[in-house]
């Protein structure tokens, strides 16, 4: 769906910005790009709704090269989400979220009306919150009021650069969970730019780890975490990379071992498919060192048990995994 050709940005003054990157964001995926300040996160994001022209190398949209569309009705393609939000802060939150649809020629109405549904969509009450200005909005809230505004031309393309940078940790992460159970409605292309390693560990289908201005791996969250492809990578991801691996390693049956008799009535149930940091933090509630897993629906029957040795086992095997699919694999 974004496919980036050897692309390159070096700016007026020298500076290399983007080396020779060259991956693929495939339709209906969520790439995090993530590193640390200055290695060419926005930059990379900028040229796909060509704010920025690079200096080499191509990009292409739904196979069609960029460079060769129209920069307005390109944009009309792409939602754009950035940190700052960017909001009117002389109109009110509505006419905010209706400002798309309504430059694209939509009555009036029915752009008011679309963006009362948006604002819904992203945990406003419209009645409550349309009527507001800007400031009259938490953080957070005024975050969701961006993600709407991006979604109101419905685009099969969403730019999002550090979209959740700007409020505090704990909303944030409520934000993060929102946005992928939206994500799961709308099914957007995404690319989203973050320096937070959770946050792109959390949300990415894949996950694009700069070093300056250069892709060193790009791989799903779980194969990053258990075999990072360079040094550079190692380091970045911390010597804790295997706490952060618990939440993308789901449980399977393999897991298990069996359900000897019948297990407590009362105990903690976890369905299959939820992670092992799931699994793990229930673990530690129960007396017993023992979980009694349950089907992926949360169904009553009991498909057997997980202990801490299993979770330990777990997480060795699905490393041992990842590095056979991926290790090593870089761009
Ligand atoms: P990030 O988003 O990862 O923090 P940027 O893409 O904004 O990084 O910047 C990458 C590099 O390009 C940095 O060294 C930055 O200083 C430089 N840079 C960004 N914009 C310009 C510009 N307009 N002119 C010159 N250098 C720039
Ligand atoms: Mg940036």
């Amino acid at each position: 769906m974004i496919r980036f050709e050897h692309v390159t940005k070096r700016y007026d003054d020298g500076t290399t910005a983007v080396d020779d990157l060259s991956f693929e964001v495939a339709e209906g995926e969520l790439v995090t790009l993530v590193g640390p300040s200055g290695c060419g996160k926005t930059t990379t994001m900028k040229m796909v709704n060509r704010l920025i022209e690079p200096t080499s190398g191509r990009i292409l949209l739904a196979g069609e090269d960029i460079a060769s569309a129209d920069p307005v009705e390109l944009r009309r393609r792409i939602g754009y989400v950035i940190q700052q939000v960017g909001l009117f802060p002389h109109k009110t939150v509505l006419e905010n979220t209706a400002t798309v649809p309504h430059l694209l020629g939509v009555k009036k109405d029915k752009a008011r009306a679309r963006a009362a549904e948006l604002l819904e969509l992203v945990g406003l009450d419209p009645a409550v919150h349309g009527p507001r200005y800007p400031d009259q909005l938490s953080g957070g809230q005024r975050q969701r009021v961006g993600v709407a505004r991006a979604l109101a031309a419905d685009p099969p393309v969403l730019l999002m650069d550090e979209p959740f940078g700007a409020v505090d940790p704990v909303v944030r992460e409520r934000l993060q969970n929102e946005f992928l159970a939206l994500q799961r409605t709308v099914r957007k292309t995404i690319l989203l730019v973050t320096h937070d390693l959770d946050e792109a560990v959390r949300l990415g289908d894949r996950i694009a780890v700069y070093g300056q201005g250069t892709v060193e791996q790009f791989a799903a969250p779980a194969a990053v975490l258990a075999a990072p492809a360079t040094p550079y990578v190692a380091s970045f991801v911390g010597s804790d990379r295997g706490l952060k691996r618990l939440a993308v390693t789901p449980v399977t049956e393999a897991d298990l071992e069996p359900a000897a008799g019948a297990p407590a009535a009362d105990g903690a149930r976890l369905p299959l498919g939820a992670s092992l940091r799931e699994a793990l933090a229930l673990l530690l509630q129960e007396d017993s060192g023992r979980l009694a897993v349950v089907g992926a629906d949360g169904s009553a029957e009991v498909l057997g048990v997980l202990t801490p040795a299993a979770v330990h086992r777990a997480l060795r095997r699905a490393g041992e995994r990842e590095t056979e699919s991926e290790g090593g694999s870089g761009a």
